[in-house]
């Protein structure tokens, strides 16, 4: 058994789509970076790469390579996932916390964990992901950006 932590964070700006967990989610704003911003990818990413002992996304990744350009996290997600086989482990369970003031994750949960699942190949039972303010604290309580912690258990085939 191999156990990883993953973080991340987005700044929440004007005139982007917002995409968490490759769902597009309605809001007027959308997370800035390299990629389409899917916080919540990069950080399952960063956590199954740590049990892996692969470094993180942006060595695999780098935002110096204009050839990934606004690359959809999903595509991110499927190397991962692929590398995790060519290691010979597979994937007991994920869990994530995304912190956000707005908009509630509740309503797109179940999608965004059916589209996860989908993409690792997983029984959405293995997917978990919960949604929490910061009681208006700090950037993510003035809505400037959303923060993801996440956390993967990979066991060897
Ligand atoms: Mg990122």
């Amino acid at each position: 058994m191999r156990v990883g932590i993953g973080y991340d964070v987005h700044p929440l700006v004007e005139g982007r789509q917002l995409f968490l967990g490759g769902i597009e989610i309605p809001y007027n704003k959308g997370l800035l970076g390299h990629s389409d911003g899917d916080v919540l990818i990069h950080a399952i990413c960063d956590a199954m790469l740590g049990a892996l002992s692969e470094g993180d996304i942006g060595i695999h990744f780098p935002d110096t390579d204009e050839s990934i350009k606004g690359i959809k996290s999903e595509k991110i997600l499927s190397h991962v996932k692929e590398l995790i086989k060519k290691r010979g482990f597979s994937i007991v369970n994920i869990d994530a916390v995304i912190a956000l003031e707005e908009p509630k994750i509740q309503p797109h949960r179940t999608i965004i964990r059916e589209n996860l699942a989908r993409v690792l190949d997983l029984d959405i039972e293995r997917v978990n992901l919960k949604g929490k303010t910061t009681e208006k604290l700090g950037f993510v309580g003035q809505k400037k950006g959303i923060e993801v912690f996440a956390v993967a258990l990979l066991e060897k085939q």
